[in-house]
This record gives C-alpha cells, sequence and structure tokens, in this order.
C-alpha cells in the first residue's frame, strides 16, 4: 500500500541513482526515508540534500563525522548513522516498509539478510548475496514472509512472466532462458582478449552500470552469476536455464511453458523500468522510460555464447552444480580478481584464470550456516590475493 517508506542501500551508485530518479516521480506514493552507502560521503549529503530522507549511513565509521556535521550544515534534520551494523538495523527497521539492495558485492549480503529477516519487500540487486547463499537468504525472507522482487533486468523480465500463471514453477515452466548483450567484446575469440584495458571493458554497448558489474558483464560472469541468482531465486534446477546472446538487449529473458508457450518481457535498457516494477507492485507505474520502437529498432539477433572466449560462465555453471560453497568461492574470487583488474594490476584473462584457481583449490563443503559461507568467501579472497600476489606483473 501507500505511501511506501522506501531504504536505498546503495544510494550513491547506479542502481541507487535510478531508484531516486523513478521515486522523485511520485511524490505522493514514494518516499526515500533511509539513504546508504559506502565511503563517498559528499555524494550522500548531495541526495539528502535532495530527497530529505529520516536517515543517512555511510558504512565507513570514520566519516561519521564528516556526514553528521556535513547534514547539519546543510541545514537537514537527516539523522546521521555509519558503521555496517548500523546499515543492517536501518533495512530491518521500522522506518522503511520497503528495501532497494543495491550495496555491490558480498558486501551487501548482511544487510539484504537483515531486511529479509525484518519481512521487508526486498527489491533485489544484489545479485553477489544470492550466489553466495541463496539458499539462505530465501529461506529466510520465506520464514519472515519477506517478498523478493528482483531488480536484475533477466529476472525481473522472469518475474513478470511467471505472474502469467499460477507462480509456482513446477505447475508449468520448462525452461527459464536468460539473455546476454554479449557485453564489449563479443565475437572477440581468446586471443583477442588479450590486453584489453580496464577502460574497454567497463565501455559496456548497451547499459550504463557500477565498474564491477561492467567488468562482470565483459567476461561473462554476470550471466554466470545470474545464472545461479535465477535457480535460488525461481526454484529451479540449472539444467531447465539457457543462455543465449541477444546483442540488441531489448528482449530481457524469456519462460518455455509446458504447453509450448514463450513469454518475453521487452524493453530499452533501463534499470528504471525493472525499479519501477518492483517500488510500484503490483501496480504499474511511469518510470521515466519510452516504450519500444519496434520499427526502428528492425531486428532481434540472438547466438549462443562462447564459452571458449568467455569461461567465466562456464565456471559459473561448474559451481551451481558442485553447490554447497562453490558458489561463495567463486563469487569471492571474482570480486577480489575483478577489483585487481581495475586497478591494473592483473590482465583481463587472469580474472577467469584465478576464478578456477580458487574453485579447484579450495575444498567444496556444505553451505547450511552463514559462518560457513562467510568462512569460504574468506578463504577464497585470501588465496586468490596470494594468487595475484604470485602473478607476472601486467
Ligand atoms: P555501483 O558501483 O554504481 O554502486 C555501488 C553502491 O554500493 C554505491 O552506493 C557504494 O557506495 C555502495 N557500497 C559499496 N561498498 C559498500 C559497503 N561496503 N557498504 C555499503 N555500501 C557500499 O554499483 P551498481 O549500482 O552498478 O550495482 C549495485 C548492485 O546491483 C550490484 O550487486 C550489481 O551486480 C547489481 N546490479 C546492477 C545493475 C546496474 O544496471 N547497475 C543491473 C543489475 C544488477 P559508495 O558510492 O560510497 O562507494
Ligand atoms: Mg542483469
Amino acid at each position: 500500500s501507500f505511501p511506501r517508506q522506501i531504504a536505498i542501500l546503495g544510494a550513491t551508485g547506479s542502481i541507487g541513482s535510478s531508484a531516486l530518479d523513478v521515486i522523485a516521480r511520485h511524490p505522493r506514493q514514494l518516499r526515500a526515508s533511509v539513504l546508504a552507502a559506502g565511503s563517498n560521503v559528499d555524494a550522500l549529503i548531495a541526495l539528502c540534500r535532495t530527497h530529505r530522507p529520516d536517515h543517512a549511513a555511510i558504512a565507513d565509521p570514520a566519516l561519521y563525522a564528516r556526514l553528521r556535521d556535513g547534514l547539519a550544515a546543510a541545514g537537514l534534520t537527516t539523522e546521521a548513522h555509519a558503521g555496517d551494523d548500523a546499515i543492517d538495523a536501518l533495512a530491518a527497521g521500522n522506518t522503511c516498509d520497503t528495501v532497494v539492495a543495491a550495496i555491490v558485492g558480498a558486501a551487501g549480503l548482511s544487510s539484504t539478510l537483515a531486511a529479509a529477516r525484518a519481512g521487508k519487500r526486498l527489491l533485489l540487486a544484489n545479485k553477489e548475496s544470492l550466489v553466495l547463499a541463496g539458499e539462505l537468504l530465501t529461506r529466510e525472507a520465506a520464514a519472515a514472509g519477506a517478498e523478493i522482487i528482483p531488480i536484475d533486468s533477466e529476472h525481473n523480465a522472469i518475474f513478470q512472466c511467471l505472474r502469467s500463471c499460477d507462480a509456482r514453477l513446477e505447475a508449468g515452466v520448462r525452461r527459464i532462458i536468460l539473455t546476454a548483450s554479449g557485453g564489449p567484446f563479443r565475437g572477440r575469440s581468446r586471443a583477442e582478449l588479450e590486453g584489453v584495458t580496464p577502460a574497454q571493458a567497463v565501455a559496456h554497448p548497451k547499459w550504463s552500470m557500477g565498474p564491477k558489474i561492467s567488468v562482470d558483464s565483459a567476461t561473462l560472469m554476470n550471466k554466470g552469476l545470474e545464472v545461479i541468482e535465477a535457480h535460488h531465486l525461481f526454484n529451479i534446477p540449472g539444467a531447465r536455464i539457457d543462455v543465449l546472446v541477444h546483442p540488441q538487449s531489448l528482449v530481457h529473458s524469456l519462460v518455455e511453458f509446458i504447453d509450448g508457450s514463450t513469454l518475453a518481457q521487452l524493453g530499452l535498457p533501463d534499470m528504471r523500468t525493472t525499479l519501477a516494477v518492483g517500488l510500484g507492485w503490483p501496480q504499474r507505474i511511469e518510470s521515466g522510460v519510452a516504450g519500444l520502437d519496434l520499427l526502428s529498432q528492425g531486428r532481434l539477433d540472438f547466438e549462443a555464447p562462447d564459452l571458449d572466449a568467455f569461461p567465466c560462465l562456464r565456471l559459473a555453471w561448474q559451481a551451481m552444480d558442485a553447490g554447497g560453497s562453490a558458489p561463495a568461492i567463486l563469487n569471492a574470487a571474482n570480486e577480489v580478481a575483478v577489483s585487481a583488474f581495475l586497478q591494473g594490476r592483473i590482465g583481463f584473462l587472469s580474472i577467469p584464470a584465478l576464478v578456477e584457481h580458487a574453485l579447484s583449490t579450495l575444498p567444496y563443503v556444505a553451505a547450511d550456516t552463514l559462518d560457513a559461507l562467510l568462512a569460504a568467501d574468506a578463504q577464497s579472497r585470501q588465496i586468490t590475493e596470494a594468487a595475484i600476489a604470485r602473478l607476472p606483473h601486467v
């Protein structure tokens, strides 16, 4: 019901900015009551001036005084908070009924889980939390009655298509087809990927996104994470999830039903559409995004992904099939490798090599507790950092 009080975790990022854009279009129905960020305190204060939330939180505790003083200097009554625990408490607290989980990486797990346990409506962009702890997160959300609305465009498309029938998958879904743009290096061979730069990797042809997910799109790890994400969100085995490269990025994913129907969701590549679905659901609300002009688009192409040039997608399938802590190991190694690549410390082809190294070195354990998953995450970060230190410098 409206008005909705919304916490945006990762407010200063790409998803955060799209969410705030949609919220500002609906002043009577939607309100940003909590804004949280990692360390960009000036950007957070600027957002508070515009959106006037009740609470603002910065993850880095050393920045508390700067946030508090900046809010006061701006004449705002917004209350300042700092530290991961403060963000978790706000995500679970009574100043919001909806949480946009848009922190990047495993750093988003704790607040996402807190929101789920508190029974919030969870608009989930942070796919890494599902990769790392999908079973735990979906179990706890179900137990607390927290509704998860996927914000990732593919999963949001599937969410919409599944609303065409009894949503229980066993009932009628034959398979899910995730589409992938193919990223900036689509069509290149493995040899042609040697020496690509961070600037080239983050220059996505269709989507404007934060740096980490942009690199994941370039390696196709993003699609691998999304296969695992779909498996948990829709409770469907990996064998019934397919990936198709679709360079126009207009068909956001498809669901094939047992009667031979295939439903798809189409739209321009703009995350404000999926955020509007989540923010308004079950009502449709304006997002500021235009409809599709299919006549001028002309055509929709589809091709199979190239697993030799982009082994990250294959590695993610392997980790999902292995289960237990394997996806957590994959995700953590990837986060460390992507960050090293963005810093110019390793080459592009070292990303899959490092992920493979972590997956083949560490044991897979059962993953039924948060502690076991976080331990696997930490071990994987450690051995990946150690492996980077041994690599020839690029
Ligand atoms: P950005 O890099 O643009 O933004 C990341 C946000 O997370 C920033 O607000 C950042 O704050 C905050 N943050 C980083 N570390 C921490 C931390 N330790 N504690 C609290 N906040 C932190 O990322 P995106 O918006 O692109 O992506 C966010 C998530 O959404 C990712 O999981 C991504 O996979 C997913 N997603 C994104 C899509 C997109 O179109 N961008 C599409 C589908 C999914 P600060 O600015 O202070 O560093
Ligand atoms: Mg996606």
